[in-house]
């Protein structure tokens, strides 16, 4: 085989080129290919290399090398949106529009695909809804990498027996399940979430660990956001439920620089990311001609206060924290928003000011020294220990200190309501 034509990872064991999507392995016919954890956790496409026939295809069909984004089209249209049905947000990672998608695809026969976080081997992966009684499986952000294990033949299948599909995903995923598929269906429709990258599986289990042991119970419920507890904070929020002797005993909120992942994981800690998996360094998927026919994220870098040109309305101004970022980005992304729109309260705003913030533009980061420290020394030193020996942190006090600034700034508020009511 004349492997040097072959570009993909596969065939180059280039790293920085293998998002993981898994579109390789369930292309090959003759099950050539698994996905396996490498030393870090994360999983990379590996050969057997007794099965293979060198045909091509899963090299072909990698998204790293094969561009199938949407081209730029007048279909593509942002907005700000905010909900106030507290149904939706509460739950949510953000105000719940990813659920309000599948809602309406169950409703009508359809299924949706997302990513489930299993709390028994601690594993996120992407599993097939077909009743809206388990819609919360999909719901919140999990910012560990999900497997897409055989979802995209799936849906392939779905699509041939002419169920209607939504796949919800990061865009890596929705690019892997396109060039999969190879061909447009009519009935399938994509949603691909804003992304700046993705953490390693193997850490989940020792974040668990580490609440276990600083709570003394066992931790259900685990999601990356909330609010519930402090409502008016953008950041990331750790949050779970204790249990004792199988009895619920109350549920815990902590800061994102509070979690060892979480702070190791940009914007709580010091703004680098030290967990990510390589190929998110120097992401290809991070662009404005989007991958899904819908793209949803959080609003970052777009003021209230008119500094980067966008002038929200009182209503979207007054729900701050409460917002989502979203697109639709072809004419199906357009016709299925107008199923929802009637659950939003939502502003258009130009493209040029939506995605302003990194994570949807393209551009190398460098891969920090610490990462692969962090990494190799996890064997030998407790999860928590590490990351505070490592970034010279105090974990705790770190959720202590942001306590102390929230409520600070509510009572500030709500002096300020009372003055202004008395005036
Ligand atoms: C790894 C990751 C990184 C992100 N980074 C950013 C960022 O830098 N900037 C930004 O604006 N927004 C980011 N987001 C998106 C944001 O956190 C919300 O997921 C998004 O706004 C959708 O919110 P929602 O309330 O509509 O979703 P919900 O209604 O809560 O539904 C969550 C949806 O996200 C999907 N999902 C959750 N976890 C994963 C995962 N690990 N892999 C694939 N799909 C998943 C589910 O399938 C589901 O459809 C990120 C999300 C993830 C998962
Ligand atoms: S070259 Fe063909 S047989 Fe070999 S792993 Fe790729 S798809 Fe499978
Ligand atoms: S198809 Fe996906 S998993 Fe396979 S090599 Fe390409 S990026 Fe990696
Ligand atoms: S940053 Fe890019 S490669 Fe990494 S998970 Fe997100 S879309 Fe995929």
């Amino acid at each position: 085989m004349d492997i040097k034509k072959y570009k993909s990872y596969i065939f180059t064991g280039n790293k920085t080129t293998c998002s993981g999507c898994g579109a390789c392995v369930q292309v090959c016919k003759r099950k050539a290919l698994s996905m396996q954890a490498d030393e870090e956790g994360f999983l990379y496409p590996v050969m057997d290399v007794g099965k293979c026939v060198h045909c091509g295809l899963c090299d072909s069909r990698c998204p790293e090398i094969k561009d199938k984004s949407n081209s730029v089209s007048s279909f593509q249209h942002c907005y700000i949106a905010t909900t106030k049905d507290d149904k939706y947000y509460k739950e949510s990672a953000s105000i719940g529009i990813c659920t309000m998608l599948a809602e309406y695809f169950l409703q009508k026969g359809g299924v949706v695909y997302g990513c489930f976080l299993d709390e028994v081997s601690w594993t996120s992966y992407h599993i097939r809804l077909d009743d809206i009684k388990d819609i919360s499986k999909i719901r919140n952000s999990k910012y560990l990498q999900s497997s897409t294990q055989l979802t995209f033949k799936q849906v392939q299948s779905d699509l041939l027996n002419g169920t209607l599909v939504l796949y919800t995903g990061t865009p890596c995923q929705i690019a892997g399940l396109k060039t999969f598929l190879n061909k447009d269906f009519d009935d399938l429709y994509t949603v691909d979430i804003i992304c700046h990258g993705v953490f390693s599986p193997m850490l989940m289990p020792l974040e668990v660990k580490y609440w276990t042991k600083l709570f003394g119970a066992e931790i259900r419920n685990f999601r990356f956001r909330s609010k519930r507890v402090y409502k008016h904070s953008n950041g990331g929020m750790v949050n779970f439920d204790l249990y004792k002797n199988g009895k619920f005993k109350r549920h815990v909120e902590r800061y994102a620089a509070s979690s060892p992942s979480y702070f190791c994981y940009a914007y709580s800690g010091n703004g680098i990311n030290y967990n990510l998996r390589l190929s998110c360094y120097s992401c290809k998927f991070k662009e404005q001609t989007r991958y899904g026919d819908i793209t949803v994220g959080d609003p970052w870098g777009i003021d209230d206060n008119d500094k980067n040109g966008v002038k929200l309305t009182e209503e979207l101004t007054s729900r701050n924290s409460i917002r989502s970022l979203y697109s639709s980005n072809t004419q199906k992304g357009n016709m299925l928003l107008k199923e929802i729109n009637q659950k939003l309260v939502f502003q258009e705003i130009p493209v040029e000011k939506a995605f302003v913030q990194a994570a949807v533009n393209y551009g190398e980061r460098e891969i920090p020294q610490l990462r692969e420290i962090l990494f190799s020394s996890l064997k030998e030193k407790e999860y928590g220990k590490l990351v505070e020996y490592l970034f010279k942190c105090d974990l705790e006090k770190n959720h202590k200190k942001f306590k102390i600034r929230y409520w600070k700034s509510e009572v500030k508020k709500i002096i300020k309501r009372v003055l202004f009511s008395n005036k």
